[in-house]
């Protein structure tokens, strides 16, 4: 669709968005579809001109800790899934005191805490209602939780502990996919969980994975999906097989799927949180990702965290220049800078 379309073009289109013109499910197929890299990189640019008039060249940052790596689920496409013979770990609070330390001198906008659905937590809420007002006290800045399904008790406990976002990631919004990728899991309670976390005035990330069999109208519904609960920040990640799970030696698209979907995101969701995740390639990634459309950078890892990451990528390398320095060194000379952090607080209604 952008073959015939100059910069100007590209420019009334971007304009077009801004003011509220809706992008067509046709237009989606077309860009889903796109594979010559001059259509790519108009794509890309269009996004940036979407995410430039409502950001500017300004980024938000968040933390990761990945707290605990037990789960008691069997997703299909998870290194964590519960199936899988490998090492695990669970943080104690000492530890995670000791994380604080480190994280409340650094430059971030917010931590995000992530964990397997591990029982230890979920049986005993109150375990991880600490755990949330702990690091709000010892960091002091807003908290995005990643916690899996927890119940409505529990989503208010963590919220009046501290908790301002939660992440809840559907993966795809293709019924039968799900079934697939989430096994045994309930799609509609995922979607309730969201929707009811939204309703008590939480900010709510849901993501998508880059299809894991490449299908333009089951990526046409979870792109479409992902606007049903009303989100703050909506996420495309490359499904990548895991050694050990099910869909380990599946062959899969590369990262480009996940850029050109970046891009789409922002055509339709233009004034949204977009992330640019470090997980899957490191700085390098982020700056692609930045460059599709996104405007914040997830899974900054301390300098001296031993953690791990979602996507266990490349277990030697995925956390070279994960840290909060390097992400800033490489935004400056992209032109970009980070936010101010009221700028961010303003977003979260505070
Ligand atoms: S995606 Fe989350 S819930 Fe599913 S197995 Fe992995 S850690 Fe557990």
């Amino acid at each position: 669709m952008f073959e015939k379309m100059d910069q100007n073009d590209l420019e009334d289109y971007a304009e077009q968005i801004i003011t509220g013109s809706e992008v067509s499910d046709e237009n989606i197929r077309a860009m889903l579809q796109i594979s010559d890299p001059d259509d790519m990189e108009k794509l890309h640019y269009v996004a940036r001109h979407i995410r430039d008039n409502f950001f500017g060249n300004k980024v938000f940052m968040y933390s990761f800790v990945y707290f605990s790596t037990h789960c008691k689920n069997n997703c299909a496409f998870c290194y964590y899934n519960r199936e899988n013979d490998i090492e695990r770990y669970r943080l104690t609070l000492e530890d995670i005191k000791k994380i604080c330390q480190v994280l409340k001198t650094e430059e971030i906008h917010m931590v995000d805490l992530t964990m397997g659905e591990d029982p230890y937590f979920h049986n005993n809420p109150e375990r991880l209602a600490e755990l949330v007002r702990t690091v709000k006290e010892e960091v002091g800045k807003p908290i995005m939780i990643s916690p899996g399904v927890v119940d409505n008790e529990t989503l208010m406990l963590l919220k009046e502990n501290g908790a301002n976002f939660l992440a809840l990631y559907q993966e795809t919004y293709d019924k039968e996919l799900f079934g697939k990728l989430r096994v045994e899991q309930s799609f509609e309670e995922r979607i309730n969980s969201r929707n009811h976390a939204k309703r008590i005035g939480y900010l709510v990330e849901d993501g998508i994975l880059t299809a894991v069999e490449p299908d333009i109208e089951s990526t046409l519904i979870s792109l479409r999906g992902l606007g049903t609960s009303n989100p703050d920040m909506v996420r495309v990640m490359t499904f990548l097989p895991q050694k050990g799970t099910p869909l380990e030696g599946k062959d899969v698209e590369g990262s480009e799927a996940e850029l050109r979907m970046i891009s789409i995101l922002r055509l339709m969701y233009p004034n949204l949180l977009i992330p640019a995740s470090l997980d899957l390639e490191g700085i390098d990634g982020m700056v692609h990702r930045l460059n599709s459309g996104a405007n914040v950078v997830t899974s900054i890892i301390s300098s001296n965290s031993a953690l791990e990451g979602v996507v266990n990528y490349d277990r030697e390398h995925a956390e070279r220049d994960r840290d909060v320095k390097s992400v800033i060194y490489r935004l400056k000379t992209m032109g970009m800078e980070p936010a101010k952090q009221s700028d961010f607080e303003k977003l979260l209604g505070q």
